[in-house]
């Protein structure tokens, strides 16, 4: 097994707001590091209750009334494709997109008070030790939503009372992240699809809209390479039947060997680093493993 400079086991958290963003966001870079041997643990912070069906077939009365049991099958079942050694749900309601009626529920993770949010992941930072965590950016080009934005605002007081010994004491010995992660959506995904689907003949999902808005790839640090697990993504985010359509141009459109491999790699940018590292990188443990 993998190990740190001071001989602690290689661990990689990832902090995600619902079921299925595991699996958009950075799971081939997952199941890559799971394979290698790295303990991986993700933190899914809300049920998802809030989200649409958005696959037709799956819209039925019986998958309506009981969608919050089926996501978190679902998730399971992606948790186990990318390699996930455990999964972590903190249990907090799905907020809703900006403007929706869940957005007040008091059970909801927006409403949550944050200085508990923040001591539930102290908790899990100080059990599970992870050198590397995965969360989000501020900025969520064009994707504000309350969940996704808490996970943001939860996750550096996190990082930094895990790693001071005053602050909840009770919860264990302090425990210092090396390293802060935000998974990236890059425009060169985008470019190498949007090209792979005029080769082929086929029309692409990606309209001018989507080359309108800014690229944000001059923030991306590090860059990891998937082909070895080029199938994880794709299968994970199937497992999310009530979340992803499989006739969807945007996620499916390629056949699944040519989309497999477009663009194996998952983006990062390194939002805070305790450790010495020349970027960019190509493994989000550079600085940080043992000899
Ligand atoms: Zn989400």
């Amino acid at each position: 097994m993998p190990h740190d400079r001071d001989g602690h086991p290689l661990s990689l958290l990832t902090i995600h707001a619902h079921p299925d963003d595991e699996s958009s966001k950075g799971a081939g870079a997952v199941a890559r590091y799971a394979a290698e041997g790295v303990h991986t643990v993700l933190v899914c912070c809300t049920g998802g209750e809030e989200g649409d069906i958005l696959n037709p077939a799956m819209d039925t009365p019986e998958v309506r009334a009981n969608i919050a049991d089926i996501r978190q099958r679902e998730l399971d079942a992606a948790a186990k494709i990318i390699g996930y050694d455990e999964v972590i749900r903190l249990g907090y309601r799905d907020s809703g997109m900006p403007g929706t009626p869940a957005n007040d529920d008091p059970r909801s993770f927006a409403r949550a008070d944050e200085g508990e949010a923040v001591g539930r992941i102290v908790e899990i930072l100080r059990r599970e030790r992870p050198q590397v965590i995965v969360t989000y950016p501020e900025d969520q080009q064009g994707y504000p939503h309350p969940d996704h934005l808490r996970v943001h605002a939860i996750t550096f007081p996190a990082v930094d009372a895990a790693a001071n010994r005053s602050a909840y004491p009770e919860l264990g010995p302090p425990w210092r992240v090396a390293k802060v992660y935000y998974s990236a959506w890059s425009r060169a995904r985008i470019v190498a699809m949007h090209e792979k689907f005029l080769e082929l003949g086929l029309e692409s999902p990606y309209d001018a809209g989507w080359f309108e808005r800014p690229s944000h790839d001059e923030s991306i640090t590090t860059r990891i390479d998937t082909s070895e697990v080029a199938d994880v993504r794709r299968l994970a985010l199937l497992a999310h039947a009530t979340q992803v359509d499989p006739t969807s141009r945007f996620w499916f459109g390629l056949p699944p060997e040519v989309a497999d491999l477009v663009y194996p790699i998952d983006d990062f940018t390194l939002a805070r680093s305790d450790v010495e590292t020349a970027l960019p990188e190509d493994d989000l443990f550079d600085g940080v493993r043992g000899g």
